[in-house]
């Protein structure tokens, strides 16, 4: 946008050092250069390089400095969340690629090696790449995914990555070179004819990786279209993101900081919810000066902030964690939207917390909260029939249950009817729960296995979606 006028930059130095410097990216090769990293003990740096062999590692200079609090690593939660820490990796597997390290091995073999653990950390939950294509003449559409009737989803190709990686992330096998995990679509023309053909979708999610790492023209050129004719009935525009903590100079002063603000600013005025679908994990995320600039320079645009994120074992498994998260959220104008529960994938081991403790984390942290910030729901587990939140835990009939409801359903008619499975307290994923009181299966099953019958579907898998 040339026509737009400048916008006031802020005045007070900002976090991160020089006004407009580029984003410095530490990666695997650099762990034993990053200048914060040498206080910490010889053997923990080691540690790190072996799990950063196997696992995706990428950090840039701003969240090193700026959301990382030194003095308490290895426990702070930005630390956890974004270095290799040795517990990712099981405890066989972490001494065999050690070992290869420590006797300086040829790098084909730690290679070998390396592929032979990754694909124990079961990288294609249930074979994802298959699943909800969407059609366009009879061809898949790569790049794409339409799940729920309303919402399709949209990966366009240069937003395959990030400006950071979290280290739980389930789409690690991506991000470490799986060329086969790649969803990426490089043509917004098929997009924009899919939608035209699809009047019934309301909503567009532009996911990635993260979106936010492409240069405007490249999120215009996906975007801008959707205002021309026959898309009316796109009324929701999302894209998710984790850059207004990772890199909230993509909104302040990167070179095209203020051409993005003009395009939501766009959208919004010609009708559309915009809607930002932060990817939040910890409070401290949002506490530098830029970050706040960030937010509110995307919110004069008429954009709307919603907060998701997933409850974690070493970052975020305390109600007070999440109950400061939801209320700063909201001090900020944020809505809190999503609490998930962690998949099974990559770094699971380490992260994953039995659904028992999520309930109890969420209704802790809403306890604490105003109504205002109780707009986030959860815990929810997104699956391959649907997003399933945890309602409740009670005794019904003499039998201790889960109260379980869809939140997201592949049939919108399993929507909001309260289901039930006997308490497990160990039960990490909707996988290891079984009907209460000794049914054979939940109201929905039958259906669900129909629908994937028809549909052809190999797996039953749930559906990726980065930030
Ligand atoms: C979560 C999700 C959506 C969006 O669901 P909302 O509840 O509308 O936020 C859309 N598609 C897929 C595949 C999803 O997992
Ligand atoms: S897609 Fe989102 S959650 Fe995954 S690594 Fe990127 S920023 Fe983190």
């Amino acid at each position: 946008m040339k026509d737009q006028p400048a916008r006031p930059k802020p005045a007070w130095p900002l976090a991160g050092g020089a006004r407009g410097r580029g984003l410095r990216i530490f990666t695997e090769r650099d762990i034993d250069r990053i200048p914060a990293l040498q206080r910490l003990p010889r053997e923990l740096r080691f540690a790190m390089r072996v799990v950063a062999r196997v696992l995706p590692f990428r950090v840039n200079e701003y969240v090193v400095e700026e959301l990382i609090d030194w003095e308490r690593v290895p426990a702070d939660p930005v630390f956890q969340l974004t270095f290799p820490q040795p517990g990712m990796l099981d405890p066989a597997d972490f001494a065999r690629v050690a070992d290869a390290l420590r006797a300086e091995v040829g790098r084909d073999e730690v290679d070998a090696l390396v592929r032979e653990v990754r694909a124990g950390l079961n990288p294609h939950p249930s074979g994802q790449q298959e699943l909800n294509v969407p059609r366009l003449n009879g061809r898949p559409l790569e790049g794409m995914q339409h799940k729920y009737r309303e919402t399709v989803l949209f990966f366009p190709s240069q937003g395959q990555t990030c400006h950071s990686y979290c280290t739980f992330c389930f789409r690690w096998a991506q991000f470490v070179g799986d060329q086969e995990l790649r969803f990426a679509s490089r043509e917004a023309e098929s997009l924009h004819a899919y939608l035209k053909r699809h009047p019934e979708v309301s909503d567009l999610l532009i996911t990635g990786g993260d979106p936010m790492v492409m240069k405007t023209r490249h999120l215009e050129r996906y975007l801008e279209p959707l205002l021309g004719p026959g898309l009316d009935h796109i009324r929701n525009i999302r894209i998710g993101t984790k850059s207004l903590s990772f890199w909230p100079q993509r909104y302040v002063e990167d070179a095209d900081a203020d051409d993005l603000l003009g395009l939501l600013e766009r959208l919004v005025a010609r009708g559309r919810h915009v809607a930002l679908m932060l990817h939040q994990n910890h409070p401290q995320e949002l506490r530098t000066p830029m970050a706040e600039e960030a937010v509110r320079r995307v919110r004069e645009t008429g954009a709307v902030i919603r907060s998701q994120s997933p409850v974690l074992a070493h970052v975020n498994d305390d109600p007070s964690v999440w109950s400061e998260l939801w209320r700063r959220q909201v001090h900020l104008g944020i809505v809190p939207y999503y609490m998930f529960v962690e998949r099974d994938t990559g770094a699971r081991r380490y992260f994953e917390l039995p659904l028992a403790r999520a309930f109890d984390i969420y209704r802790d942290a809403m306890a604490r909260v105003s109504g205002l910030a109780r707009t986030a729901r959860g815990p929810s587990m997104s699956a391959a029939p649907g997003k399933v939140e945890i309602n409740g835990v009670s005794e019904i009939a003499g039998e201790r249950v889960f109260s379980l409801r869809f939140l997201q359903a592949r049939n919108p008619s399993w929507l909001h009817r309260p289901f039930h499975a006997t308490f497990d307290p160990q039960a990490t994923w909707l996988d290891g729960l079984k009907p209460a009181w000794g049914a054979e299966s939940f109201f929905w099953e039958e259906d669900f296995e129909a629908l994937c019958r028809r549909r052809e579907m190999r797996s039953m898998a749930a559906l990726p979606g980065g930030c």
